[in-house]
């Protein structure tokens, strides 16, 4: 029986599940049974789609179609906490088993805050998350420094602070230090990012910290809370699941790692937030002037909820017949959202213009956190 607080070792019992897995399938195996026990109408996850750059959010509810979402893509950028908002009725109306990397589940809690989803409806199997690579980065990234044709990569993964790819004819890993220092690498919010090992989801999933003859066959599963025991707990009764205590040299080693983790990604907030401290409204001047007022920025953001399409005629922010707009446009954003930006990077992400909105409002929302309480959901969040 588990309980609140073990941290084990998991693998599914399927063999097949076992060979399309990251590191043992546990995660898919305990969606798929709380998907064919009906704990859950439906499940959330992600599914290659053309090739490695393409990862599609999908909403599954036949559990024989869950293992086309097993395997870890890190060239997807997406923030599954809009999709359930936007597309699923924010779980209002159906219960759903959801995989979260920690912005997944951040922006999932800050739309439950506003009434947007309900969290009660909801099962997280969080994953740990060192970092994501946006899909057209990762292609020029592969062609330039690996010398490789992105289109012949069929799998990559991060280990050992590589970023590895397995392509027709060979496989190679580059320091994703190297690669970052010449502009590569993970996206910019994602090596700011504090949110390594999601415990604010029901379960907490990794290979931090797996070794020995589970090495690379097992994920480390830390839970979080009772409804994540009661789910690894039927899993494992139901013979779907098998777990055993985590090796406490393990658990060591993923403290360690978690915690060098921690210490790069203060490192990157510093780098970052000092090289604007002394020009911050200048900077944002100059970097917002080319904006070509789409307002995707606040389309996607999981904590804006003043935008105008959502039936409104008018808004704080946008006004309709008015192109472009007020020129207040960014400062009203900043000041709307910028005291819970959770730094998914989204709006950065899907700025046609390249204005690094991430980085703003991430910024403000640091030094406000610095100075102001309560800080971003002070209560349930560390970071
Ligand atoms: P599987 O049974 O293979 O299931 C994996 C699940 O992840 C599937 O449901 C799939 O849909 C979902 N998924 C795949 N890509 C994404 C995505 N981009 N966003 C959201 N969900 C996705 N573990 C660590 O210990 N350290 C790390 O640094 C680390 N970084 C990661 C970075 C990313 C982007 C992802 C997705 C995972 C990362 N993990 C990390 C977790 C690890 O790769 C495995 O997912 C975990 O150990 C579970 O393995 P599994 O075999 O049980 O999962
Ligand atoms: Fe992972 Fe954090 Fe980047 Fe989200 S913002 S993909 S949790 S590193
Ligand atoms: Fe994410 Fe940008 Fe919104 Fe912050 S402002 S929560 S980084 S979309
Ligand atoms: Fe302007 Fe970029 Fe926002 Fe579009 S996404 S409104 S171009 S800042």
């Amino acid at each position: 029986m588990a309980a609140k607080g073990d941290l084990l070792y998991a693998w599914t019992t399927d063999s097949g599940l076992a060979e399309k897995a990251e590191c043992g399938g546990a995660v898919t195996a305990l969606l798929r049974h709380a998907l064919e026990t009906k704990m859950v109408d439906a499940v959330v996850a992600v599914t290659k789609g053309y090739d490695i750059y393409d990862a599609i959010p999908v909403a599954i509810t036949d559990p024989k179609e869950l293992d086309k979402t097993a395997g870890s893509l890190h060239c997807g950028t997406l923030l599954l906490a809009t999709f359930i908002k936007n597309y699923l009725d924010g779980a209002k109306k159906m219960k759903l088993g959801v995989v979260v990397k920690g912005c997944d589940l951040m922006g999932l809690l800050e739309e439950a805050k506003r009434n947007d989803v309900d969290m009660k409806n909801i099962i997280t199997i969080g994953v740990n998350c060192g970092g994501s690579v946006n899909p057209g980065v990762a292609r020029k990234m592969i062609k330039a420094k690996y010398g490789v044709d992105p289109d012949t990569v069929h799998k990559e993964e991060i280990d050992k602070g590589q970023f590895i790819i397995e392509y027709e004819g060979g496989h190679k890993g580059i320091s994703v230090d190297e690669l970052e220092e010449e502009g590569f690498g993970r996206r910019t919010n994602c090596r700011r990012c504090l949110y390594k090992v999601p415990r604010q989801a029901d379960l907490a999933c990794g290979n931090w910290g797996v070794i020995g003859d589970k090495a690379g066959k097992a994920t480390f599963v830390e839970v979080c809370s009772e409804k994540g025991a009661d789910l690894l707990t039927k899993a494992v009764a139901a013979k779907k699941l098998a777990v055993e205590a985590a090796n406490p040299k393990g658990i060591e080693i993923r403290g360690k790692v978690e915690g060098a983790m921690l210490k790069l990604g203060a490192k990157w907030r510093k780098h970052d937030f000092t090289g604007l401290r002394d020009n911050l409204w200048e900077t944002i001047n100059k970097e917002t002037s080319r904006c070509v007022k789409c307002y995707s920025c606040i389309e996607k953001c999981p904590v804006c909820t003043a935008t105008a399409f959502k039936g409104r005629d008018e808004s704080l922010m946008v006004r309709r017949g008015k192109l472009p707009s007020d020129p207040m446009f960014h400062l009203r954003r900043f000041a709307h959202i910028s005291d819970s930006c959770i730094n998914c990077g989204q709006c950065e992400e899907l700025c046609p213009m390249e204005i690094p909105l991430a980085l703003f409002s991430h910024a403000i929302r640091v030094e406000a956190d610095n100075a102001f309480e309560p800080k971003l959901g002070k209560s349930v969040y560390t970071n």
